[in-house]
């Protein structure tokens, strides 16, 4: 019996290392390459076969013979990381915009999207589009509107309040909602700032009933430590953290619980503005060390992954939109969203400086660092197309804002690879450049590890086992310059 294992294991080895191929053919094989990821570390002169979609084999380059069969590309001197996730996106919040996104974001590398809010409908075609369409198409986790209570921000009364989310006025309403959800399919949900204790604490038993995560904004009701004990999963922008972090914490807590009483017949999003204006800044200025400490382990303990999404703050506060890089993604947009964010971003741009925002967003940078320094999960996400984040490119400006942070870029390249593919249960399918993992890679021209700026370097992108080479990518750019 043993005899007859070491027969077969010796015929297999012989078979896959054999010049002739028969294992491998008609198969991409990356010769001599780096690859990076963040389970694996950095591996030099590997050889990388891909087909059917899928990683069939990563090994040293000198133990595996490559038949003529195959495809292969020469990888030496170059870098090989999983593809990319934006995990925070919105295909509905400029829906003219929506049909261009999945090209952009493949053109910069980025192969998996969690869009964090849209009409229910809407993101099901996306999604059925990604699904129908994986060899071209960034794969898609959807959550549905946002849930939001009475009265909701995202409403649909001006274009900087798109109908984003769905209003919930009682706790009945928040069950019978999620059942509806769930049977449309969604991926995850989303909580949102106007929900009451009682509908927050409901979203999240009946998304545990229904093995659904749950993201939020902490809503103004609450406060973060009992939002994160109560089992919310992940939070966006840090939202809401500083007015826990407070030495008044407890009187902004009732403050705001006024407020919302008081403000009921206002527009949610003026309700909410209003809340922000009267705490936010003065929650940073009096930030206390113990509160501050208190919520850090609490998040870390709880594993409430945090998606800062830095780069919303940082873009359009420091005109960083100004910069060539940026200015040559405005390109690959349509005409009249180019023109609409070049007037918007040339009134900024004459416009004094925001000292406000920008105390935010630098408290936000710090936040991020102490947090991950605490032990809290990050996830790497944009908010675009709000604030002039092109699509793709801007996950990248995220990355580098995550190892000014305290990142390392190991870590940031973790951010957005194997801590989304972790957060959706994928762990086993994405993330890692391993056998039997599904083939999502970018080819980089330069070290990621030495600079994260470098992840921006990209030779090529393979979505789903399917090859974008310099040329596709070239002429996929050039499409886009089309529009
Ligand atoms: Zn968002």
């Amino acid at each position: 019996m043993k005899k007859t294992f070491s027969l077969l294991f010796l015929l297999h080895l012989t078979l896959s290392c054999s010049s002739d191929g028969q294992l491998f053919t008609n198969a991409i094989c990356i010769e001599d390459i780096t690859t990076i990821d963040p389970e694996n570390g950095i591996k030099e002169h590997q050889t990388v076969v891909i087909q059917e979609g899928k990683i069939l084999k990563v090994d040293n380059t000198r133990n595996l013979k490559l038949s003529t069969k195959n495809q292969i590309i020469n990888g030496s001197g170059k870098y090989l990381i999983p593809g990319l996730w934006d995990s925070h996106v919105h295909f509905a919040y400029i829906e003219e915009l929506a049909p261009y996104m999945n090209d952009l974001f493949l053109a910069y590398g980025i192969t998996s999207l969690r869009d964090t809010g849209g009409e229910i409908m809407f993101m099901r075609k996306w999604k059925e589009l990604s699904e129908q369409n994986p060899a071209t198409t960034p794969r898609l986790m959807i959550a549905g509107p946002l849930l939001d209570g009475m009265p909701n921000v995202y409403d649909g009364s001006s274009p900087d309040r798109p109908p984003l989310s769905h209003g919930l006025d009682t706790v009945d309403d928040v069950n019978d909602y999620i059942d509806y959800l769930d049977s449309l399919g969604v991926d995850f949900l989303k909580a949102y700032e106007m929900l009451t204790p009682d509908q927050f604490r409901a979203v999240l038993a009946k998304a545990s009933e229904k093995g659904l995560k749950v993201t939020g904004h902490v809503p103004l009701s609450m406060d973060v430590i009992s939002a994160s004990n109560a089992g919310l999963n992940s939070m966006e922008h840090l939202r809401n953290v500083e007015m826990s972090m407070a030495g008044n914490a407890t009187q902004l807590l009732t403050e705001r619980q006024h407020m919302l009483t008081e403000g009921r017949a206002l527009q949610g999003g003026d309700l909410r503005s209003n809340i922000h204006r009267a705490q936010r800044l003065p929650a940073v200025d009096n930030a206390d060390t113990d509160n501050t400490a208190n919520v850090l382990q609490t998040l870390a303990k709880n594993q409430t992954v945090q998606i800062p999404t830095l780069a919303l703050g940082h873009v359009a506060t420091f005109k960083e939109f100004t910069q060539a890089h940026w200015q040559e993604s405005f390109e690959y947009l349509p005409d009249t969203i180019e023109q609409n964010w070049r007037s918007a971003m040339s009134r900024i741009e004459s416009s004094a400086p925001n000292t406000e925002r920008a105390k935010y967003s630098k408290w936000a940078l710090q936040m991020t660092g102490k947090a991950h320094r605490a032990g809290v999960p990050m996830m790497a996400g944009t908010d675009t197309p709000i604030g002039f984040l092109t699509p793709g490119l801007s996950l990248h400006r995220e990355l580098e804002l995550f190892v000014e942070a305290g990142l390392t870029p190991l870590e940031a390249l973790a951010s957005a690879t194997m801590e989304p593919a972790r957060y959706f249960g994928m762990e086993n399918k994405l993330g890692q450049i391993a056998d039997g993992m599904i083939a999502d890679l970018l080819i980089l021209n330069a070290n990621p590890l030495e600079s994260i700026s470098n992840t921006r370097t990209i030779d090529a992108v393979i979505k789903d086992g399917n090859l974008y080479d310099t040329e596709a990518l070239k002429s996929l750019k050039a499409k886009m310059r089309e529009w």
